[in-house]
């Protein structure tokens, strides 16, 4: 499934279909290529497809009506946009103040934003160094107007996973609605919309090894929010247009092995992640993890060189065959450092040496020794042209043995 040619740490930004997920999808191509909406034998085919892939999503978060309550979109940009337009436009009049946080996907800040000119109120709550959002802020943040709260389940950046649990808990007891975005949770680490109180959570396929361009949501039942495609009424009138049933079957498939696969692939990449940034640490001097030191996804970690540019680390070990990312998937093109970085304290030099590692069931222990072999070479070479890091003791600041100590206690 992966070629030789290449090393990647930068799954985030995309995984391979896993085979059994292309194979469950092969016949919805051809000979069951049905409309769920049809009367006929070929159409009943494609709708108990599509129902039997909403169970298996559901039962991936634990949702007790997934025939009710998981819909499909084309993505988890998709689901945000469904999700909090959906949820803000049709309850405006309880209230006009959403409560988010600075750590968010930038699809879910894009969003708040255009909320924000529609004539909503959004606060932004901050977090504290590892990532973590602050419980109090959140709580002394909500007032009579707050509709709904957005918080993300574990940040794609650091991997640090929020108490969405504690969340859910001040969110029913004040009766506001709580979206959470699991993209990058959901699948890789135990996820529950009951336990945790979830009203609405945003889902990725390809996040699971399923097909790019399909999402999940699921809505609570008794949660109303309004379309925000108008068509014609398919997925009970939440997400009209034609079912893409191949894709749906794809992620069906997909939740399935995540369920299964979960406690195996999650040790299997922390044991990656953990070589990996130990030796990290240990091989090049000045360099830092970030994110929650025991709070964290198994297979995300971010490290922070000093002293270079994170992009020319990545090209330098584009040329080796490994694939690394400066930090998020989703806005490394702009080369603009991270807001998340930003949040949790890191100054604008700190940011630029950020070099994000992602980890999948597919790579292999070799894969970090080769890493390990060459980074230090890289490092060096780069910091020998680097004016930050002549004149480094200028710039070193915050976050440094604190932090190795911590990072013992993964
Ligand atoms: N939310 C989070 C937390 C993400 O990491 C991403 C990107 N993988 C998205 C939303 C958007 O996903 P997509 O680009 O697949 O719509």
């Amino acid at each position: 499934m992966d070629t030789p040619r290449h090393i990647n740490f930068d799954y985030a930004a995309g995984y391979p279909v896993d085979p059994e997920v292309f194979k469950a999808m092969a016949p919805y191509f051809t000979e069951r290529y049905g409309n769920p909406s049809s009367l006929y034998a070929l159409g009943v085919e494609a709708r108990e497809a599509f129902a039997e892939a909403q169970i298996r999503v559901g039962e991936l978060v634990g949702a007790e009506s997934p025939e009710r309550e998981i819909f499909f979109t084309s993505g988890a940009t998709e689901s945000n946009n469904l999700a909090l337009k959906g949820y803000a436009f049709r309850n405006r009049r309880k209230g006009n103040h959403i409560i988010t946080s600075s750590i968010e996907h930038i699809s879910t800040i894009n969003i708040t934003k255009y909320l924000e000119r529609n004539g909503f109120a959004v606060t932004r709550i901050p977090v504290d160094k590892y990532g973590v959002i602050k419980i109090d802020a959140l709580k002394a943040s909500i007032t009579d107007e707050t509709i709904l709260v957005s918080i993300m389940y574990a940040n794609n950046e650091l991997g640090t996973v929020e108490p969405i649990s504690e969340v859910g808990k001040i969110t029913r007891e004040k009766k506001i609605a709580l979206h959470v975005d699991g993209t990058v949770a959901v699948g890789k680490i135990p996820v529950d919309v009951v336990d945790d109180n979830i009203d609405i959570l945003t889902m990725s396929s390809n996040d699971i090894y399923g097909p790019k361009g399909v999402g999940g949501l699921y809505v609570r039942l008794g949660t109303v929010i309004e379309p925000i495609l108008q068509g014609g009424g398919q997925q009970r009138g939440l997400r009209s247009g034609t079912e893409d049933i191949p894709s749906t079957v794809g992620f069906g498939k997909a939740a399935e092995l995540a369920k299964r696969r979960m406690p195996d692939d999650s040790k299997y990449t922390s044991g990656l992640r953990d070589r990996l940034v130990k030796g990290m640490l240990n091989e090049v001097e000045d360099s830092y993890i970030h994110g929650h030191p025991t709070k964290r996804l198994p297979d995300i970690a971010l490290v922070r060189v000093f002293g270079i540019e994170g992009e020319a680390i990545v090209t330098e070990l584009d040329r080796e065959g490994i694939y690394i990312s400066t930090g998020s998937a989703c806005a490394s093109k702009t080369l603009a450092p991270s807001h998340v970085l930003e949040s949790i304290g890191l100054n604008e030099i700190q940011r630029h040496g950020a070099l994000q590692f992602s980890f999948s069931r597919l790579n292999r222990e070799g894969d970090v020794d080769k890493l390990l072999s060459v980074l230090p070479g890289v490092v060096k070479r780069l910091r020998d042209i680097s004016p930050v890091w002549k004149f480094k003791d200028r710039f070193l600041e915050m976050y440094t043995s604190e932090e190795e100590e911590e990072f013992e206690q993964f």
